[in-house]
């Protein structure tokens, strides 16, 4: 309940009140003059919800990205995982290994078998490098 001038008499009146209790001025038009401020103060609750709304959606993006970066550290760690380092895959099938990773004292052929036999490689091909 709040006090409103009364435009007749402008003596402080109820808004709940249908007529001046001083001059019999009927109120009513003070209520629906109030009610719209009433809309408004309702209207300025729906953009406080969105700052909740971007913040879940904040923590949802930053979940997001966070999976990403963790699965591409993994990809990364299996990545890195086979024995030799040099290791090229161009055919999913097939180890591409530079000559230069052959240790000394072993031909070609037995690192071949070698690395098939590590990897499961189904064939091995040694580059230039
Ligand atoms: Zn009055």
């Amino acid at each position: 309940m709040a006090l409103v001038p009364c435009p007749d008499c402008s003596k402080e009146v109820s808004n709940k009140a249908k007529n001046c209790p001083y001059c019999g001025c009927p109120t009513l038009g003070l209520i629906e003059q109030v009610s719209p401020s009433k809309n408004l103060q309702s209207n300025q609750k729906e953009p406080l919800s969105k700052p909740k709304e971007m913040l879940i959606a904040g923590i949802a993006i930053f979940l997001v990205v966070g999976v990403i970066l963790a699965l591409a550290n993994l990809a990364r760690g299996t990545s890195t995982a086979p024995t030799t380092p040099s290791v090229q895959t161009k055919d999913p099938n097939c180890l591409y290994i530079p000559e230069s990773s052959v240790p000394r004292g072993m031909s070609y052929g037995d690192y071949k078998e070698k690395i098939k036999r590590e990897t499961g490689a189904k064939c091995v091909f040694f580059t230039g490098g």
